[in-house]
């Protein structure tokens, strides 16, 4: 399998990464100096890359390297300027599609066309973003004195974003797009297990103009790395993307330093398809909502409520539907979904399937997986409460858990009985019911007879355990800036005021 590896070398020299994995700081791919770390290839099961954890000295000079950057970026260029750059860049990824999208494929396991729709998403992340840098600014507020009070957005410094291996080039383009073309600074520390992908993004966007050093990206561990790039004193905010677990060991290191930080975190989204619906269509969407990307997406539906009447059938259909997914090497063409990402959430993945079974479940799954790599088969998990394990813990695998329910009141009380509240979706033909779960539904994204649409131009975000904060859209804008007030005494004579204009 020495293959896979000249691939990866291969890949790394067409996207000018050199030979080893490195963080880029101000600009220059640098060695970190803490433990090692290992890329698996997920497939073929065979270690692809060591390198050495990035460390605190490194991520200082990072946070140090963009604070100095940064003042450059948001005064010295103008607003229209940074989108031109950012039009650039966007072009330069597409440019650069086939190799980033197989770089992704080998080292986080996902299928060779997802990724080139991801790369492809990353672009139109950095060409939505560019339109907005010239459109943002403040406003004049009808104050009721003789002063003129005006608000201006101003960018926050620097800003250090934390991301998971399950999407790593779309996360980084999704969380660097909008902070930069508000005028920040940007560290960004991507899992230590898919580095790769945001490392050739950054350094891709420095050839294509972006200022080398304004966004630098640290390869390594969270408690290590991760940890001193939020105490450091550059550092403004911090955005994080993943597990609740890391979540909360963040939010808390943020909050010891009193600076405000972005959550979004995971789900236990309920899927919900009452009898009315097109079932053919219900069965489809739910395959999607949790097979694809072998359900290691946060939105993943991983619990699926039925109409009692149609539960049998519907949950036959997709038991059925289970045997035609194409499951193989992510970087062929035909695979449809590839292996878990790592062998650390294989083990989760089995381990909660395995406790499904000793707690009762009835269990179906496809028949047959490749021979190499973490592959776990689609599986259907019924029979089970909603208080049960598998329907309360994310298991971040292409498990789903179905649960009947007798009437609406009955399926949003399901629904909501969970700690996350990400997403959710129905499926059904009266438009009144639809309406009315989606106000009901605690969730950040809600779905009408479709689901895991998203796009750059749509909020998205959650609440509880699937955290706090908006990304995407002009919601992201306002995490990224902050408002100054200004007053101007247009009085002829200066007055000192003590107190409230009236
Ligand atoms: P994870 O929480 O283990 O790791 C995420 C990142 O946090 C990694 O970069 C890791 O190195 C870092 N980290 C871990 N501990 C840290 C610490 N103490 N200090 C600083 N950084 C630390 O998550 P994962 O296993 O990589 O990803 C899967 C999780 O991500 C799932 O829960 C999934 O739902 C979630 N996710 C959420 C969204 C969303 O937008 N809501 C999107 C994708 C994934």
């Amino acid at each position: 399998m020495s293959e896979r590896k000249d691939l990866l070398l291969s890949l790394m020299g067409e996207l000018g990464l050199g030979t080893t994995v490195q963080s880029l700081v101000a600009g220059q791919l640098r060695d970190g100096a803490g433990d090692a770390v290992v890329l698996e290839d997920p497939y073929a099961q065979v270690e692809l890359a060591r390198y050495s954890d990035c460390g605190a000295a490194l991520a200082a000079e990072a946070c140090c390297a963009s604070a100095a950057v940064q003042k450059d970026w948001a005064t010295g260029f103008s607003a229209a300027r940074r989108g031109d750059v950012m039009q650039d860049v966007a072009r330069a990824v597409i440019a650069n599609q086939k190799p980033l999208a197989k770089l992704e494929a080998l080292v986080a396991g996902k299928p060779i066309r997802d990724c080139r729709i991801e790369v492809a998403k990353v672009a139109e992340m950095f060409r939505y973003y560019a339109g907005w840098a010239d459109k943002l600014h403040g406003e004049v507020i009808p104050v009721p004195s003789g002063h003129l009070n005006y608000t201006l957005r101003e960018p926050l410094g620097v800003v250090f974003q934390i991301t998971p291996w399950n999407a790593p080039i779309f996360t980084a383009g999704w969380q660097i797009a909008p902070a930069i073309a508000t005028g920040n600074g940007v560290v960004i520390k991507p899992s230590e297990l898919t580095p790769l992908t945001t490392v050739a993004l950054v350094h891709i966007a420095e050839d294509a103009g972006l200022p080398k050093g304004l966004v630098n990206v640290l390869c390594g561990l969270g408690p290590t790395t991760g940890q001193a790039a939020i105490e450091h004193d550059a550092v403004r905010k911090v955005i994080f993307v993943g597990s609740p677990e890391a979540g909360r060991r963040v939010a808390m290191a943020a909050g010891q330093s009193l600076k405000p930080a972005v959550l979004e975190l995971g789900g236990k989204s309920a899927n919900i398809v009452f009898d009315d619906a097109n079932l053919k269509h219900a069965a489809l969407g739910a395959q999607a909502a949790i097979f694809s990307g072998a359900g290691q997406s946060c939105v993943a539906g991983s619990r699926l409520l039925v109409h009692q009447s149609a539960h049998a059938e519907l949950t036959d259909m997709i038991a059925a539907g289970m045997n035609s997914i194409a499951l193989g090497d992510p970087l062929d063409e035909a695979t449809e979904v590839g292996p878990i990402s790592n062998g650390r959430q294989f083990a989760h993945v089995s381990g909660m399937i395995a406790a499904a079974r000793d707690e009762g479940a009835s269990v179906r799954t496809r028949t047959s997986t490749p021979e190499t790599g973490f592959f776990v088969p689609p599986t259907l998990l019924s029979g089970l409460g909603n208080k049960a394990a598998a329907a309360q813990t994310e298991i971040f695998g292409p498990v789903v858990t179905a649960i009947p329910f007798a009437d609406e009141e009955e399926a949003i009380a399901i629904a909501n009985d969970t700690l996350f509240g990400l997403a959710g979706a129905v499926w059904t033909s009266d438009v009144g019911c639809a309406h009315r779960m989606a106000a009901a539904v605690r969730a950040g994204t809600f779905w009408i007879n479709s689901y895991k649409a998203i796009h750059v131009s749509s909020p998205f975000g959650g609440s509880l355990n699937s955290g706090f904060g908006r990304s995407s859209g002009s919601d992201a804008l306002m995490e990224y800036t902050s408002p100054k007030s200004v007053w101007l005494d247009s009085g002829k004579t200066p007055k000192i005021a003590f107190g409230y204009v009236s």
